[in-house]
């Protein structure tokens, strides 16, 4: 992108409500290029509507999101901008089951940055070496494991080149001996730099990559902190409630 803020992400005082329903409640948080943000919190507390109002799959009411320089509002210019320059991981893969791993990776770079054919595929091929599955291009995805699968998910994310990448629950679809594949390529990730904001349960991860945690209650952000006061010093109840849960504290 053309702005060279250091603030990836900016969010002021944002609202957003399904129906009635009030999802969240005036979040307020800066995201600097670069920095590795793990997002918790139970289960139906606004952590997957938080991260997709960043690339507009959810529209905000309220307040002010602002990502790499560019508001996000109703010009759709803007949204094309910044969603070319976010990427996401889903916690179901959402690979496109009728085209092949190298495909799936090539697509969106010819679409949307209108890369040629054959760098998009050498783009590809890097990738996929990257996430150490080079060997699967030829194959669909449904031939492949979950791991290999999400995998995949994210060497076609960074085939965009994505400033800021944004992981919804990567492992939590996974049988567990295949969680530490995706985490491995997770912690190379944030050790070159990726701005990253991650929700996951995987505390072990969290302690090693992030600069922040934030933790989620009920639509808002309860509690945030560098991971060594977050996990051994957490001052609010829920938060004390939820890692005893998770961790067993
Ligand atoms: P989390 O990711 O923390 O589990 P979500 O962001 O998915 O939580 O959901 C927050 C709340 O918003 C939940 O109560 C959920 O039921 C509700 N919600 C999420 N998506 C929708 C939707 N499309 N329509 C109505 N309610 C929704
Ligand atoms: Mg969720």
């Amino acid at each position: 992108m053309t702005t060279n803020t250091d603030i990836a992400v900016h969010i002021e005082g944002m609202s957003k409500a399904y129906g009635s329903f009030i999802a969240l409640k005036d979040i307020n948080l800066t995201v600097k290029r670069g920095e590795r943000i793990v997002i918790c919190g139970p289960s139906g507390s606004g952590k997957s509507t938080m991260i997709r109002c960043i690339n507009r799959l959810e529209e905000h009411q309220a307040g002010k999101i602002t990502v790499l320089g560019t508001e996000l509002n109703d010009d759709l210019s803007n949204i094309d901008e910044i969603r070319r320059e976010v990427g996401m991981v889903f916690q179901h893969f959402n690979l496109f089951p009728h085209m092949t791993v190298l495909e799936n990776c090539i697509l969106a770079p010819m679409l949307v940055r209108k890369t040629s054919r054959a760098d998009a595929e050498a783009m590809a091929r890097k990738y996929l070496e990257k996430v150490k599955i080079p060997e699967q291009v030829g194959k669909f995805p449904g031939q492949l494991s979950g791991g290999q699968q999400q995998r995949v998910a994210i060497a076609r994310s960074l085939c965009m080149q994505p400033d800021i990448l944004l992981f919804d629950e990567p492992t939590s679809a996974l049988d567990p001996e295949m969680i530490s594949e995706v985490l491995d390529v997770m912690v190379n990730l944030a050790s070159e730099g990726m701005t990253m904001l991650c929700v996951t349960h995987e505390m072990g991860f969290a302690r090693q990559v992030a600069d922040r945690v934030i933790f989620m209650a009920e639509g808002e952000i309860v509690e945030e902190g560098a991971p060594e006061e977050f996990f051994n010093a957490p001052k609010n109840d829920r938060t004390k409630q939820f890692l005893s849960q998770v961790i067993g504290h």
